[in-house]
C-alpha cells in the first residue's frame, strides 16, 4: 500500500462519519506503513434445553367435539439442523384438567373494554354536548343524544371472552417446551492497537482452519498465543453456561485471518 492509498482510505473513513473532521488527516505526514495479520477465533455452541409448563385452551377445543380425547403429540421431536434456532412445544398426555374460565368467570362473555360495559361511547363530534360546536344546533351525528353506539361490542356492552372463545371452560394441560439455541463466542487478536472492536469483528478473511463436532477442544498449537488463550476461555465459558442446564448437541470453531495495513504518523 502506498502513502497516498493510505491517506485516501483514511479520508474515506472519516467522510463516512458525520462528526469527524478530516483536516488533520489531510495534512498529517505518514511515517510508516505496517502490515499486520489479525486473527479472529469463533466458537459456536448449539444446545437444547427443555422445560415443562402449564398452558390452557378453550374446552372443548375448536374443531374437536366435546369429550374427544386430546390429540396425541407428535411421537418424537427431531432436533432441527445444527445451528438453527427453534422452539417447539409438545403436549404431554395424561396431564389435563377442565376448569371454569378465569377470564370471564364462566360467563363466556367479558366486559367490553372500549365502552366499559355501557354499550355506547361519547359522540366524537359534539363531545357529548348534544349540540354542534359551531352553529349551536342539535348535533346531527348523534341526533342530539350525545352518544354513539359502541362499534366494538355492537352496543351489547360485552364481547365473547377471548380466553375461552365463549366456551366458559378451559382445559389446562402440561406441555414440554424444547428450545434450540446457538451461542457465539468471538475473539479478535490485536486489541492493543486501539482499533474499534466493531471494525475488527467484521474481519472476514481467509479461513485458517474450521472444524465441527459434538464437542470441540481448545486450540493447542496456534502461532498466536492470544488465540490459544481465547479458545480455552471460550470452551470453558460455554461448557459452564450450557453443559449443566441444557444439552450441547454440536459445536464448531474456526480461526480466520486478515492482513491489515496500519499507518503510524505525525500530525
Ligand atoms: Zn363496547
Ligand atoms: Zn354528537
Ligand atoms: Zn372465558
Amino acid at each position: 500500500m502506498t502513502e497516498e492509498a493510505a491517506r485516501t482510505a483514511l479520508l474515506r473513513f472519516l467522510n463516512s462519519k458525520c462528526c469527524y473532521g478530516s483536516k488533520a488527516a489531510g495534512e498529517l505526514v505518514i511515517q510508516e506503513l505496517k502490515q499486520l495479520t489479525v486473527y479472529r477465533y469463533r466458537l459456536e455452541t448449539f444446545h437444547e434445553s427443555r422445560l415443562s409448563e402449564w398452558a390452557f385452551e378453550p374446552f372443548p377445543p375448536a374443531g374437536r367435539p366435546r369429550g374427544a380425547a386430546p390429540l396425541p403429540g407428535p411421537p418424537r421431536l427431531p432436533a432441527p439442523p445444527p445451528f438453527r434456532e427453534r422452539t417447539r412445544r409438545l403436549r404431554l398426555p395424561h396431564a389435563a384438567l377442565v376448569k371454569e374460565c378465569h377470564g370471564c368467570h364462566g360467563h363466556g362473555r367479558s366486559k367490553c373494554s372500549v365502552c366499559h360495559g355501557a354499550g355506547w361511547t361519547r359522540c366524537v363530534t359534539c363531545k357529548g354536548s348534544r349540540r354542534s360546536l359551531k352553529q349551536q344546533k342539535r348535533c346531527q351525528l348523534c341526533s342530539g343524544t350525545g352518544r354513539k353506539r359502541c362499534n366494538t361490542c355492537s352496543g351489547r356492552g360485552s364481547k365473547t371472552c377471548a380466553m375461552c372463545q365463549g366456551e366458559k371452560k378451559l382445559q389446562h394441560f402440561k406441555q414440554l417446551v424444547i428450545t434450540w439455541r446457538n451461542n457465539v463466542f468471538e475473539f479478535v487478536s490485536a486489541h492493543q492497537l486501539d482499533l474499534p472492536g466493531e471494525l475488527l469483528s467484521r474481519v472476514n478473511g481467509e479461513n485458517v482452519f474450521r472444524d465441527e463436532n459434538v464437542q470441540v477442544y481448545p486450540v493447542a498449537d496456534f502461532p498466536e498465543p492470544e488465540i490459544c488463550l481465547a479458545s480455552q476461555r471460550a470452551v470453558a465459558e460455554h461448557s459452564a453456561a450450557f453443559a449443566a442446564s441444557s444439552r450441547i448437541l454440536q459445536q464448531r470453531r474456526g480461526v480466520c485471518s486478515k492482513l491489515r495495513s496500519l499507518a503510524s504518523s505525525l500530525s
